[in-house]
């Protein structure tokens, strides 16, 4: 019988064209010959090198310009090749076969075959499979697990699409795949399982309470203090876009006062705007944050006021996100 993951990857096997699948092939040489491949996830577009190759990595870190020190998320294509880099436990594997292929990344104790530069240092590693048929085959072909980071410079907006990966690092990778926007736009729930508790790490594009509902038991949230200690990438200001970012739970900030001001959220404000960007829901915020963020960097306008959403389901991610991006 297949398993709940088989059947969600049997439905991803179609959609790749010949011209695509022979492009995947020459990325997936390129990762083998120790380059960096830009390709396409349903979080965000990942900055991709072979995970066991500790030379190719640091070309990771240094085209970012990420502090060594922040581990990165290894992608696989399947159970076989993430048993080959972390020890797997009973609740790791539920876990998969109930979210994989999807957006979340989960940390496990590392085997000694990952590199120290690929983990940051630390003994365990984050692994996930992508839902996304290019990146699925990318690291098929390549017959190797893939460490790929968001593919733009570090404290920047992830991006979203292929023509923002080349705008960001395009003089850092061989080739870019390009597999069209985003669907989740948002990175991947970070979740760590390698000790007694499921802690969430980072909020991402699985819920808190969709795993809660899968384990039947909380997921915890990191202490005070406790959270960079465990996910090192969170004490790093992320996602800062050249324009000041303000947060605010009514229709106005008088922060905008006297200023060219753009506003997002989910429902219209208070004043006029010069830029204004509203989005259907919850979902849709999430989806375009970070290209509605760089959209409006290029319009000219000298503040952002951010409706800060509902913090249930996605909405967690989101309100993370821009926090982050506020700079508080
Ligand atoms: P990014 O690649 O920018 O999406 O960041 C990866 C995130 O995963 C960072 O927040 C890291 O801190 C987190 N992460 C990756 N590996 C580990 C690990 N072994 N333990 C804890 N957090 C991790
Ligand atoms: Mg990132």
């Amino acid at each position: 019988m297949m398993s709940r993951m088989e059947e969600k990857l049997e439905g991803r096997k179609t959609g790749i064209d010949g011209e695509m699948l022979s492009e995947i092939g020459l990325a997936a040489q390129k990762i083998l010959s120790g380059e960096l491949v830009g390709f396409p996830t349903e979080t965000v577009y990942g900055l991709g090198a072979n995970a066991l190759d500790a030379e190719a990595v640091k070309k990771i870190y240094s085209a970012k310009g990420r502090p060594s020190d922040n581990p990165l998320i290894i992608h696989v294509c399947d159970i076989k090749m993430a048993e080959s880099v972390v020890e797997l436990n009973w609740r790791a594997r539920f876990l998969m076969d109930t979210f994989w292929p999807g957006p979340l990344s989960l940390v496990l104790k590392a085997k000694r075959i990952v590199p120290h530069v690929t983990r940051g240092g630390l003994d365990t590693a984050a692994i996930r499979m992508p839902d996304n048929p290019i990146a699925l085959e990318l690291i098929r072909a390549a017959g190797v697990p893939i460490a790929a980071p968001s593919a733009n410079r570090s404290g920047r907006p992830s991006p979203t699409d292929a023509v923002t990966v080349r705008e960001d690092i395009g003089d850092a990778v061989s080739m870019v795949l390009d597999g069209g926007p985003a669907v989740v736009g948002l990175e991947s729930t970070v979740l760590d399982v390698s000790g007694e508790d499921p802690v969430l790490l980072r909020p991402g594009g699985v819920s808190k309470e969709e795993i809660e509902r899968a384990l039947h038991i909380p997921v915890l949230l990191p202490c005070d203090g406790e959270s960079t200690k465990r996910s090192p990438g969170t004490r790093y200001r992320h996602y800062a876009p050249e324009v000041p970012l303000v947060l605010t739970d009514s229709s106005y900030s008088s922060e905008a006062e006297g200023k060219k001001w753009a506003w997002i959220g989910t429902s219209e404000p208070e004043h006029s705007p010069a830029v204004k960007i509203i989005f259907r829901d919850t979902e849709e915020y999430a989806k375009e944050l970070f290209r509605a963020l760089r959209t409006i960097e290029k319009s000219g306008a000298e503040i952002i006021i951010a409706q800060i959403p509902d913090e249930s389901g996605i909405g967690r991610a989101l309100k993370d996100r821009l926090i982050r991006a506020s700079g508080i």
